[in-house]
């Protein structure tokens, strides 16, 4: 049962694993060369994402919601949009390294279409690559492909947000303070390492080596406080009622 439910959590592990089962047994070869690619990427991404991580906890910690918002948001209009455009041309790194960053800005207010265009910016208009393109195939040729491409882009980025809304995406919302009225944990997932006992000894216990809510009157500072040890529990078992 316990094996059921790690594959029912994990199901596209568990597809890429059986996948490559199959692949090992029928076609050794294909597998090796699947393994190696895999390989590369990983290690591409352990050297890129940590740096990622910071920067867009860097961003999360300090700059403001507002100021998201304002720049990025729903009524940020077309200067949104030429932020967004910059944003994205200007990054450096692969498309991979842009979805936490977007995932972090939609959650502090950035709106479904500033994010398609960082996006899609990100993926096809680097500017490094604008003056290579230039180089190689011609500055008309570059001019005319940019242009369709920011054409397309806001197109794309027009029926993805009438199609996708916030409420289909997996972000976690900044909580209204005056609709927490307690702390939830889930007990299946603490490991019972005393992290949150130590932080806040006068909220948690650990009793049988799991975490314990004592029922305390939360005042702002605290919920705030609390908010930065959810994001340390090793398990994410901590969460707002
Ligand atoms: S920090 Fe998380 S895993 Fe550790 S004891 Fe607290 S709730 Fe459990």
């Amino acid at each position: 049962m316990k094996m059921i439910g790690i594959i029912k959590k994990n199901k596209l592990l568990t597809a890429v694993s059986l996948t490559y089962v199959f692949l090992f047994i029928a076609m050794p070869d294909k597998a090796y060369l699947s393994v190696k690619n895999s390989m590369y990427y990983i290690v591409e991404m352990l050297e890129i994402m940590p740096v990622i991580f910071i920067l867009t906890s860097i961003i999360e910690a300090w700059v403001p919601k507002e100021v998201i918002m304002s720049g990025f948001g729903e009524k940020a209009g077309i200067k949104g949009s030429i932020f967004s455009f910059l944003l994205g041309s200007f990054s450096a790194g692969p498309i991979y390294a842009a979805f936490p960053i977007c995932k972090m800005l939609l959650k502090k207010g950035a709106s479904i279409t500033n994010v398609v265009i960082i996006l899609s910016a990100w993926a096809v208009i680097k500017v490094p690559m604008l003056a290579n393109e230039a180089k190689f195939l011609g500055v008309k040729f570059m001019g005319i492909r940019w242009i369709l491409t920011v054409v397309s882009i806001l197109v794309m980025s027009y029926f993805v947000a009438i199609f996708v809304k916030k409420e289909n995406i997996p972000i976690q919302e900044e909580q209204n303070l005056n609709q927490i009225t307690g702390i939830a944990i889930k007990e299946q997932y603490c490991i019972g390492c005393g992290l949150c006992e130590k932080l806040l000894p006068q909220h948690f216990e650990i009793v049988d080596k799991k975490a314990k809510w004592k029922k305390s009157i939360l005042n702002n500072e605290q919920i705030y406080k609390l908010e930065s040890i959810m994001n340390k529990c090793p398990v994410k078992a901590i969460g707002f009622r």
